[in-house]
């Protein structure tokens, strides 16, 4: 469970994040909507621990991992981040992109490979081990992404609109196959996306987010039934 509690975070004297407040279930998809600059990727980077908050908490499972008592580093917050480009290393085969997030945790080397190749099987990409990215389609690339992320068990997976890069035709399908493959891990999702559809397709839970704080959440169905303001009612007038 990840719970955020008035997170701020400013720049320049200008408050982007202004008091967000937030609790996602464990194993639940909440979509994160709204307009540009709202603050969407501040709070995930805040989440992610790549940038302080200066005021609130964040917890996952219990445990305070940023906040008065507590400012863990990322690769202690069991959170897994995928993002718009993916971010492979170039230098690196797909399994070793894969097996990187698996580094320094205390894993033995067969139940790192055996991790690897579990993953790659359930991606698709197993006869695809030892190519490169440049190697990959846009497709292929977000599946390796998805397995590097997923490697180390991470309690929740950030994703800031990792669809939208992808070919109109792939998107639906990838998207779907991505849902199931988190669902199976169990894994709690904050997806950032522009897109309604998207938000409707994947999501448990949707937050409205507005000037740097959470206006609106709940069931999509509800939210679409029932949007808070006038903008987030256009935001839906074309889902149907
Ligand atoms: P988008 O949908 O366009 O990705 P967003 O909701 O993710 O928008 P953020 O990236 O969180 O928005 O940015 C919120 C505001 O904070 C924006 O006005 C942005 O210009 C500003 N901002 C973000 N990061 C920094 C930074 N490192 N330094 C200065 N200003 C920043
Ligand atoms: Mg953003």
């Amino acid at each position: 469970r990840l719970e955020l509690h008035d997170l701020v975070r400013s720049y320049a004297g200008r408050r982007v994040v202004d008091g967000v407040s937030l609790s996602i279930a464990p194993g639940q998809v909440t979509g994160l909507l709204g307009p540009s600059g709202c603050g969407k990727s501040t709070t995930l980077r805040m989440i992610a621990g790549v940038e302080t908050p200066e005021g609130g908490r964040i917890v996952i499972d219990g445990r305070e991992v940023a906040g008065a008592g507590a400012n863990l580093p990322p690769e202690q917050r069991s959170v897994g981040l995928m993002f718009q480009d993916f971010a492979l290393f170039p230098h690196l085969s797909v399994s070793e992109n894969v097996a990187f997030g698996l580094k320094g945790r205390g894993m033995g080397r067969a139940a790192q490979r055996d991790r690897v190749m579990d993953l790659l099987d359930r991606v698709r990409l197993a006869r695809h081990a030892a190519a490169y990215p440049h190697e990959l389609s846009g497709g292929e690339q977000q599946r390796v992404a998805l397995a590097r992320a997923l490697a180390p068990h991470p309690r929740i997976m950030l994703m800031d609109e990792p669809f939208s890069g992808l070919d109109n035709r792939l998107r639906d399908g990838i998207r779907d196959e991505t849902l199931a493959i988190l669902k199976e891990e169990g894994t709690a999702v904050l997806l950032v996306t522009h897109e309604p559809e998207e938000a409707m397709r994947m999501a448990d839970e949707i937050a409205l987010m507005r000037r740097g704080r959470i206006v609106q959440q709940g069931a999509p169905y509800n939210i679409y039934n029932a949007p808070a303001d006038r903008a987030a009612a256009a935001f839906f007038s074309d889902v149907n």
